[in-house]
């Protein structure tokens, strides 16, 4: 058989790959192929890269072999080789061959290429540790400590601002500071997407995968942002599995828990679950405060503590936006010069007081409270004076005034329109008792907590 006969089988094999997995991979994977020579009953293919003969191997190799006997009974099996790697015949039957480790021949370092710069504050050491966020805490230590795949993939998850990139970011840099060599990738999943269709509009699908396969940690941040975008998602699911194929680490952020993610398909929903799933909870007081305190003690100004406890009251949305409010709170001390007291600290965040209130209304109080005393909504209202609802009412007429920015005469209104006086009464009688009556404290700590969250 001559070479003018190879090209034409393979001119027919090229158009059968096409139907069968259409233009679009044959452009990415076949076609940089060619065809060497026959030589006993072995076609050698020549492929330009070891990635991309293993690609084609994996995936490729049996269909290339079936519709090459199609055209001729002379071939009995196939090589696929890189002109520079030693080739080694690979027959029908082994043709599932894992993708060799990383190496050499890929010219520039991935992460030079795909990842994003790293914020220096987002690192172990800057994070604050509480309840609500000490399970993924501890996941992402083990993950970025451990130098063999912890679990895979380790998937993030919790609301806005709560801290999954500065996790992410902390792993990569515990990870580079011990391994320098390790190649790690952190990277949104809108630049993922970016990438991918870069890649796809110039023709690079090759240079794309090639990036990927060097990677020995990836990290992809928001992954709810290829939700409904179906062949990102195809292309990522493909990259994670190559990836996780080979043992490397892979960790993934989002909203929301794997099946909760609307818009993703099943199969890469359930395969992002079969890691370690940890939650970061939504903060509690104890945790704003801790965050609060870390920031005020590397700030050159000093914030008394009773402003700090205002803050972590007040702003309970997520910690982005507490980090905020505390840094306007420096920024105005500085530039007026004025004293930081919680009254200038009200002015200064009271706009964004306004929305955090929204969010905790009398009503809530009221029934928290009540609930947690087993008394009825309705005698937050009335008049009865017996001290096992009168307590409850001034209980909850206190936390109204700390967690809500209603006015004393306000809060009167909504408690059967008593009297201001009543509702500073109430507020001062609590903080009195509070010290001296430690269930006490530990209610508040506890209905502080339920209500904001
Ligand atoms: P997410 O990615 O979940 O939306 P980020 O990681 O961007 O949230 O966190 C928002 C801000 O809050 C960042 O500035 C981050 O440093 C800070 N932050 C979050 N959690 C903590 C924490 N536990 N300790 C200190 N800072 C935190
Ligand atoms: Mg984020």
């Amino acid at each position: 058989m001559d070479k003018s006969d190879l090209a034409r089988i393979w001119a027919v094999v090229y158009r059968s790959l096409q139907y069968e997995f259409g233009s679009p991979i044959v452009n990415s994977w076949i076609s940089p192929l060619s065809v060497d020579k026959l030589h006993s009953g072995v076609l050698y293919v020549k492929a330009p890269s070891l990635f991309l003969r293993d690609w084609v191997v994996n995936n490729y190799q049996d269909a290339i072999l079936r519709f090459c006997q199609k055209e001729s009974k002379e071939i009995r099996a196939l090589e696929i080789f890189v002109a520079s790697v030693k080739p080694t015949v690979i027959e029908k039957t082994d043709s599932r061959k894992s993708m060799p480790p990383k190496q050499e021949e890929t010219q520039l370092k991935s992460e030079e290429i795909l990842g994003i710069p790293l914020d220096p504050k987002f690192t172990f050491e800057n994070f604050v540790v509480g309840k609500p966020n000490e399970f993924a805490y501890a996941a992402t230590l083990r993950v970025a400590e451990s130098d063999k795949v912890a679990f895979n993939p380790l998937f993030l998850y919790g609301a806005v601002g709560l801290g999954k990139t500065h996790l992410m970011h902390a792993i990569a840099w515990n990870i580079r500071a011990r391994s320098p060599k390790r190649n790690v990738v952190y990277m949104s999943a809108e630049k993922f997407m970016y990438h991918f269709i870069k890649s796809v509009r110039y023709k690079d699908m090759m240079a794309f995968k090639e990036q990927f396969r060097a990677v020995e940690v990836l990290m992809i941040d928001d992954i709810q942002f290829i939700c409904g975008k179906d062949s990102t998602q195809e292309e990522f699911f493909h990259t994670f599995n190559a990836l996780v194929d080979n043992n490397r680490q892979v960790i993934v952020s989002a909203d929301k828990s794997p099946s909760d993610l609307d818009g993703m398909e099943d199969r890469l929903k359930s395969r992002l679950g079969w890691g370690l799933v940890a939650d970061i909870h939504p903060t509690n007081y104890e945790l704003r405060l801790g965050i609060l305190q870390s920031k005020a003690a590397s700030c050159s100004i000093k914030i008394p503590g009773k402003v700090l406890e205002f803050v972590a009251h007040k702003i309970t949305a997520n910690i982005r936006e507490l980090e905020g409010a505390l840094n306007r709170i420096v920024a105005n001390a500085m530039f007026v010069g004025c004293e930081i007291t919680v009254e200038s600290a009200r002015e200064v965040l009271s706009d964004l007081l306004r929305t955090n209130d929204r969010r905790i209304t009398i009503e809530d109080i009221q029934k928290k409270v009540a609930s947690h005393y087993s008394i009825k909504l309705s005698d937050m209202s009335s008049t009865r004076r017996a001290r096992q609802v009168s307590l409850p009412r001034q209980v909850a007429m206190y936390l109204a005034k700390r967690l809500t920015s209603m006015s004393l005469p306000e809060i009167g209104k909504s408690f059967g329109g008593r009297d201001h006086t009543t509702v500073l009464h109430a507020v001062r009688k609590i903080e009195e008792s509070v010290k001296e009556n430690p269930s006490l404290a530990e209610d508040l700590r506890l209905l502080g907590d339920i209500l904001t969250g």
